[in-house]
């Protein structure tokens, strides 16, 4: 059961074939709000998410097709959308439950196998791998299904049968078999225009209408289907194993923005055909581009790609999740040193915190017990906050931000130890900040270092920390400028010594 809300479209441009939508329709599902508002590219804007189950909801990610090395951009991409569900299961208590297409079956893989005289599937296989390998580096949770392609040709001939038998599809001399999109008017309602100009090709009866099934070539990988040889076009591939998986309605179903037409507009068209629906994806999550230099995406055809294990070479996980945190996910993200260096000073100025807590409450003497009741407020409004930043469209820069001021306070409180000593509300402060950021997937792990030189490390900075408190009192400058040489030095092994404090402190700096 849905009912209406109508929404009004936006001016759109001129262009003579493209005709805006006079009035485009979300449907609001029935069923329990959940207090989140995200943003809905039919409605354009952000709609209420309502579930059937209010802690139960269902999630497919268009996952990557396999041949070729991933990226940075689509580490962007799917950190951001783990982080998204992340927030669901730990702040909202939402069971998620997560599938990922795999497009093992590809007009590139195809082309890759032949130019390196290898089988596509083994193209394929070697490429899945090493995405999952990329994906565990940055801490990116598997999804609890992950559906291939080449494993599920039967449901997808099964689907483009239906259609077909529909009235909805129809085959063409070559033995394709193109979408209708005349049969289905809400064609263009995530685009939010229609295009009605002349087909691209003879074989098509409208300019919009798009191959769901691929007449078989020679030389290509094909399958026999009642209606002819080929293979399954690319936009079928998620709409049949989704349904299999989920049946006919999705709550999340996410993606890159650059999916959002045609695959996606092209997936809900044959999905409401196919199941007899208005409407499909409840709540469609788009995430922006990377752009790695002034406004230009980072993609293979514009050879300007990072690797993600050279990404690991120069910044932690930790590090570029953070950054992907205090960027907005819908829009572009840029990546530079400047982008990164911000977010690796962030993560600094957290792990100093929470190394600070531990030097403040271990080595007061005198306890108060008393609470300080301005600390304690401060962590119920920032918890408060964050829960409204994160029901806003996930908005987790301004979380970042918000706890960024409540350590900064607390930091403040801390420097005054000598007067006042308040243990308790500064190690739930501790507590919460640390459970925030693992709840973001931050692991705040300490680079590679082991225990031993943790250790080791620790011995020198108390040390160091014990010769520099001597120097400073009989004004060595010879001393101090050795403490420095020797600040400087661990700092280009990544270990960063604070000296702000009383008690010496340091963090990996990685
Ligand atoms: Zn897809």
């Amino acid at each position: 059961m849905i009912k209406i809300l109508p929404v009004f479209s936006r001016k759109l441009s001129h262009v003579c074939s493209l005709k805006p939508y006079k009035e485009t329709k979300w449907l609001m599902p029935y069923g329990n709000p959940t207090g989140i508002y995200v943003y809905n590219c039919v409605a354009d804007q952000k709609v209420p998410v309502i579930l059937n189950d209010p802690h139960i909801a269902t999630w497919y990610s268009c996952g990557p097709t396999v041949y070729d090395s991933a990226h940075v951009g689509h580490a962007s991409c799917y950190v951001k959308l783990d982080i998204i569900q992340r927030i669901l299961k730990s702040f909202f208590n939402i069971k998620l439950v997560t599938a990922m297409g795999v497009t093992d079956i590809d007009d590139k893989i195809i082309k890759k196998g032949q130019e390196t005289k290898t089988d596509f599937r083994t193209v394929a296989k070697q490429y899945e791998h090493e995405f999952w390998l990329d994906m565990a580096s940055l801490n990116v949770e598997k999804p609890l299904i992950i559906s291939r392609v080449s494993e599920h040709i039967n449901s997808i001939e099964g689907f483009v049968k239906k259609i077909i038998d529909s009235g909805m599809a129809y085959v063409t001399p070559d033995g394709s078999v193109y979408f209708d999109t005349s049969k289905f008017p809400s064609y263009g309602k995530l685009q939010r225009m229609q295009d009605s100009g002349e087909p691209s090709n003879d074989h098509k009866r409208n300019k919009m209408d798009f191959a769901i099934w691929k007449g078989h070539k020679p030389g290509e990988p094909s399958w026999n289907a009642s209606w002819g040889e080929g293979r399954p076009g690319w936009h079928i591939e998620c709409s049949a194993m989704v349904s299999k998986i989920f049946g006919s309605q999705i709550d999340f179903h996410a993606g890159g923005i650059d999916l959002q037409f045609p695959h996606h507009e092209n997936e809900e068209a044959q999905s409401c055909a196919y199941h007899n629906t208005s409407q499909w994806a409840n709540y469609w999550i788009h995430v922006g581009h990377l752009h790695a230099k002034g406004d230009s995406k980072m993609s293979k055809s514009l050879k300007n790609t990072i690797s993600i294990p050279s990404l690991l070479e120069t910044y932690s996980a930790d590090t570029f999740r953070m950054a992907c945190l205090m960027s907005n996910y819908r829009y572009p993200m840029e990546y530079n040193d400047k982008v990164m260096k911000t977010a690796e000073e962030t993560l600094k100025k957290f792990k100093f915190f929470l190394k600070d807590v531990l030097v403040y409450v271990n080595n007061n003497a005198t306890q108060s017990g008393e609470y300080k009741d301005k600390l304690l407020d401060d962590l119920q409004k920032a918890e408060d906050a964050t829960l409204e930043f994160l029901k806003s469209d996930f908005d987790t820069a301004s979380c970042i931000y918000n706890v960024l001021s409540l350590i900064s306070n607390t930091n403040k409180i801390m420097k005054m130890h000598d007067k006042d000593y308040y243990p308790v509300p500064v190690i739930l402060i501790a507590e919460y900040v640390t459970s925030l950021l693992a709840k973001f997937g931050i692991t705040l792990k300490e680079s590679a270092q082991g225990d031993i030189s943790n250790t080791l490390i620790d011995t020198l900075v108390d040390f160091r920390h014990t010769v520099r408190l001597n120097a400073l009192i009989r004004k060595d400058k010879e001393l101090l400028s050795a403490c420095d040489i020797v600040r400087d030095k661990m700092k280009s092994m990544n270990v960063q010594i604070n000296d702000s404090n009383k008690m010496p402190s340091w963090v990996s700096a990685k």
